[in-house]
């Protein structure tokens, strides 16, 4: 490559941020949604969303321009394969994430990020003067989205995670820091004699029943509020942990890890799913969620071995890595 298509790619990496909010602001408004009918006029889709018609059609044709949207003939767009994946009901929805990503409180935490590189400190922190965790109960809409965003993960995620994983053998499953319960849902679904406990902050459990009655679990499903860092509920013989270590630095993840060896039945499996780190040079997605973990909840992702430390520092011992889709399933065992 010449040194001058090299800075033109750079240059389009550098201005990616921009892109990233032009679609966050399209899923928020849900433009996917009113295309999925049809193809739309821009003044039609502004009268539909409540925007300013000008500057609408200038997000729309923007991201036309990059194959997100088609422009048609007098300002109509259409959704292109692409688009598509912004329609609330698609299977693979990445319209719950963009609305999150695009709040301006998460993007300021990122516009701290130099802080946290000189600093080693947590740059949502800093911007906000509190944790993300913390925030999120003193603006509970930022709660509801959020929310919302780690629940449209799951069935992509669980198909994967079943698929890899069997979760028959085990009576009573708990995910510690289970949201809104998608995962669990998911995993009782598909092992009917299984009963479970969701785990996680109060005000996030609160809104969990529906998602269970919708999954027809709720029979076998008990909800529980509370911190994680004090206890979870004991006896169960499976503490699924989703996207909870990362969240959080060592020490953190080991008191978190103590509860659970605490509270889990002897003999009893944890099941960690997460990203494990790639060697150098591969695995993007994970690197830059760990940027995304070092900005927002001051936490990190880890390499298998950092992993095995971590167990063996709460009275665990890693068993087995086993890879699903865009994540790992990470068996260890009361040591
Ligand atoms: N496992 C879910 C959610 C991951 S996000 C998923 O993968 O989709 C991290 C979760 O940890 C959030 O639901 C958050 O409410 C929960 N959490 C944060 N601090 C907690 C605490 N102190 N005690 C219990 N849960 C907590």
């Amino acid at each position: 490559m010449d040194e001058k298509a090299a800075a033109a790619d750079l240059m389009q990496m550098v201005n990616g941020y921009q892109l990233s909010q032009a679609i966050c602001v399209a899923a928020t408004l849900g433009i996917a949604d009113h295309l999925s009918k049809g193809a739309c006029s821009s003044d039609e889709l502004a009268a539909l969303v409540d925007a300013h018609p000008q500057s609408l059609y200038r997000l729309l044709r923007a991201l036309a321009a990059v194959g997100v949207l088609h422009e048609g003939g007098a300002r109509q767009f259409s959704l292109t394969p692409l688009g598509q994946g912004l329609r609330s009901d698609a299977e693979h929805s990445v319209a719950p994430w963009a609305r999150m990503v695009g709040r301006a409180y998460y993007r300021d935490a990122w516009g701290e990020l130099l802080h946290s590189v000189r600093t080693g400190e947590n740059a949502f922190a800093h911007a906000h003067g509190t944790g993300v965790w913390q925030y999120r109960i003193d603006h509970p809409e930022e709660s509801v989205i959020f929310d919302r965003a780690m629940s449209s993960f799951v069935p992509a995620l669980a198909a994967a995670v079943l698929a890899a994983y069997d979760f028959s053998g085990f009576e009573l499953v708990m995910d510690v820091g289970g949201g809104q319960g998608a995962l669990l849902a998911a995993i009782l679904a598909h092992n009917q004699s299984q009963r479970g406990i969701l785990f996680d902050q109060p005000q996030v459990v609160e809104g969990a029943g529906p998602l269970l009655r919708s999954a027809s679990v709720a029979d076998r499903c008990t909800s529980v509020g509370g911190d994680f860092f004090v206890a979870v509920p004991e006896g169960a013989d499976a503490h699924v942990l989703k996207w909870i270590l990362h969240d959080w630095d060592d020490e953190r993840s080991i008191a978190i890890l103590k509860s659970c060896r605490r509270a889990i039945r002897p003999g009893g499996k944890l099941v960690v799913l997460e990203a494990v780190l790639a060697p150098p040079n591969e695995g993007a997605r994970a690197k830059f969620a760990d940027l995304n973990m070092l900005a927002v909840p001051g936490g990190q992702e880890r390499t298998e071995d950092e992993f095995a430390r971590l167990f063996q520092a709460a009275g665990f011992s890693l068993a087995r890595v086993m890879p699903a889709g865009r994540i790992d399933v990470i068996e260890a065992r009361p040591a």
